[in-house]
C-alpha cells in the first residue's frame, strides 16, 4: 500500500493485455488470434474489410480515431478524438456492434455510454495506452490514503483525463469529481475548485493521469503558477511529498505522460523556427509546460484540425502530435507547408496495432457469428464512471 507511512504498491494485474511479459520474446509478437489472422502482405485485405463490412451492414458502427493509421481510417464510420468517438457510439443505439478502432480506455468508454445490447469491441487488445496505464486503481486509492492522512482530502476535487481507466474514472464518480478532455479541461478545473471555496481559497483538485494537461491548463488558463503545482509520484512514500507541500498546492498532479507528446521538446520548437521562417508552431496541451509556452498555439486533436483546416494558403506550420494524423493534414491541406515538429518521434506504438488485417479479422469474425475481444466494464464501475462522465457533459459548452 502506498501510505504516508512508507511503503508502496505495485499496480493491480490490468484488465489489458501488456506487452513483453518478462523475458519471453514470443511474448512481444502481440495477443493471439482465434482463428487465423491475416498476413500483412496478403493483397485481398482491402477487398475482404470491404466485403465483410458490406455484408455486417449497419449491424455495426466502425469508430476511427484521429492517430489510426490510413488503412483503418478508410474504413471508419466516423472519425475522432476519444470523447467524440464515444458520444457516437452512444448516437447509434442500433448499432450492435461497435468496432472501436482506438484504445482500451476509449472502447471502455464507449461500453460505458452505449447500451447493454450492444457489443464494444477491440481489434487488438494489446492497443493500450501507456499513460492511462501510469495510474492504476490501487495507486490512485492509495494516494487518496494519503490525502487523507494529510488532512486534505475533504479540501480536494479529483478530476481525471478522459484518458485513464474505467476504475479511475468510476473513482472521480465515488468522490464527487469529474472527468475532462483536453478541450474542456479548464472548464472542468474552474468546476471543481468551485466545489471548494473557488479559485481564490485554499481548495485543491487532484489531477490525474497526465501531469502536463494538468499543469498546462492551471498556469495558462486558470492563472495559478508553477508553484501551486506539485506531481505526486504513485512509486514513492506520500507520493514524494510532505504534508506541508500537500497542503500548500493547488494543483496535486498524478506523475502521468503520454509517451509521444511528453518526447517533444523546446528544442525542437526553436530548431522548427530557424528551419521554417514564419512557421506557426501548434501543439498538443500534453505536451510539456516548456513546449507549451515556446509554442504560438496549443489545443486538442479537433482544435487542431480546425486551426489547420482554416489556415490561409501558403502558411507553414509545424505540429506537435501523433504522426498519422500530422502525415493525413498534411496530406489534405497540400496548399499549407505542414512540417511535424520532431522529425525523431514515432508513432503512438499502441495506437498502430490496429492495422488493417487485426480490422479484417474483427470484422470477418463478426459476420461468421463470433463476437472478438468484447470489452466489457464492471457494473458497478461503470455506473460510477458515467456519473462522473454526466457531470463532465453537465458542464458549460456541452
Ligand atoms: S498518443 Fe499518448 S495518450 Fe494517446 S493513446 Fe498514445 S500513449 Fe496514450
Amino acid at each position: 500500500m502506498t501510505t504516508s507511512t512508507g511503503t508502496f504498491a505495485e499496480p493491480a494485474p490490468s484488465a489489458l493485455l501488456l506487452l513483453g511479459r518478462g523475458a519471453d520474446l514470443a511474448s512481444e509478437r502481440g495477443v493471439e488470434c482465434v482463428g487465423a489472422l491475416p498476413a500483412p502482405g496478403d493483397p485481398t485485405l482491402v477487398e475482404r474489410a470491404r466485403a465483410a463490412r458490406a455484408a455486417l451492414g449497419d449491424r455495426a458502427f466502425v469508430l476511427g480515431h484521429h492517430y489510426q493509421r490510413d488503412e483503418v481510417i478508410a474504413f471508419a464510420d466516423v472519425t475522432g478524438d476519444s470523447f467524440k468517438l464515444a458520444r457516437e457510439a452512444a448516437a447509434r443505439p442500433d448499432a450492435e456492434f461497435v468496432v472501436f478502432c482506438g484504445v482500451h480506455f476509449m472502447a471502455e468508454s464507449a461500453d460505458i455510454l452505449t447500451s447493454d445490447a450492444q457489443q464494444v469491441v477491440l481489434p487488438d487488445l494489446a492497443a493500450g495506452c501507456s499513460m492511462a496505464d501510469m495510474a492504476a486503481i490501487d495507486q490512485v486509492e492509495d494516494a487518496w490514503d494519503v490525502l487523507v492522512d494529510a488532512g486534505v482530502a475533504q479540501d480536494t476535487v479529483p478530476v481525471t483525463y478522459m484518458n485513464s481507466t474505467a476504475a479511475i474514472k468510476a473513482f472521480t464518480g465515488r468522490h464527487d469529481g469529474t472527468v475532462c478532455t483536453s478541450s474542456n479541461a479548464h472548464v472542468a478545473l474552474r468546476w471543481a475548485f468551485d466545489r471548494v471555496g473557488g479559485l481564490d481559497g485554499r481548495g485543491k483538485v487532484l489531477f490525474m493521469p497526465d501531469q502536463h494537461l494538468g499543469r498546462n491548463t492551471a498556469v495558462t488558463q486558470l492563472g495559478l503558477s508553477l508553484d501551486d503545482c506539485v506531481v505526486f509520484d504513485p512509486r514513492r512514500p506520500g507520493g514524494g511529498l510532505t504534508t506541508r507541500q500537500l497542503r500548500d498546492a493547488r494543483m496535486i498532479l498524478w506523475r502521468g505522460h503520454c509517451s509521444v507528446h511528453g518526447r517533444f521538446s523546446a528544442r525542437n520548437v526553436a530548431d522548427v523556427r530557424a528551419a521554417v521562417p514564419g512557421v506557426t508552431v501548434l501543439v498538443h496541451p500534453e505536451c510539456t509546460h516548456e513546449v507549451v509556452t515556446a509554442a504560438d498555439m496549443v489545443g486538442s486533436t479537433e482544435y487542431i484540425i480546425k486551426a489547420l483546416d482554416a489556415a490561409e494558403p501558403g502558411t507553414s506550420w509545424a505540429i506537435g502530435t501523433e504522426l498519422n494524423l500530422v502525415r493525413r493534414l498534411a496530406a489534405q491541406h497540400p496548399g499549407l507547408s505542414v512540417h511535424y515538429l520532431d522529425s525523431t518521434v514515432c508513432f503512438c506504438s499502441t495506437m498502430n496495432r490496429i492495422d488493417l488485417p487485426h480490422l479484417v479479422w474483427t470484422l470477418e469474425s463478426l459476420v461468421e457469428g463470433r463476437v472478438p475481444n468484447r470489452i466489457v466494464v464492471d457494473a458497478d464501475d461503470a455506473r460510477w464512471a458515467r456519473v462522473a462522465l454526466d457531470r463532465m457533459l453537465a458542464l458549460p459548452g456541452h
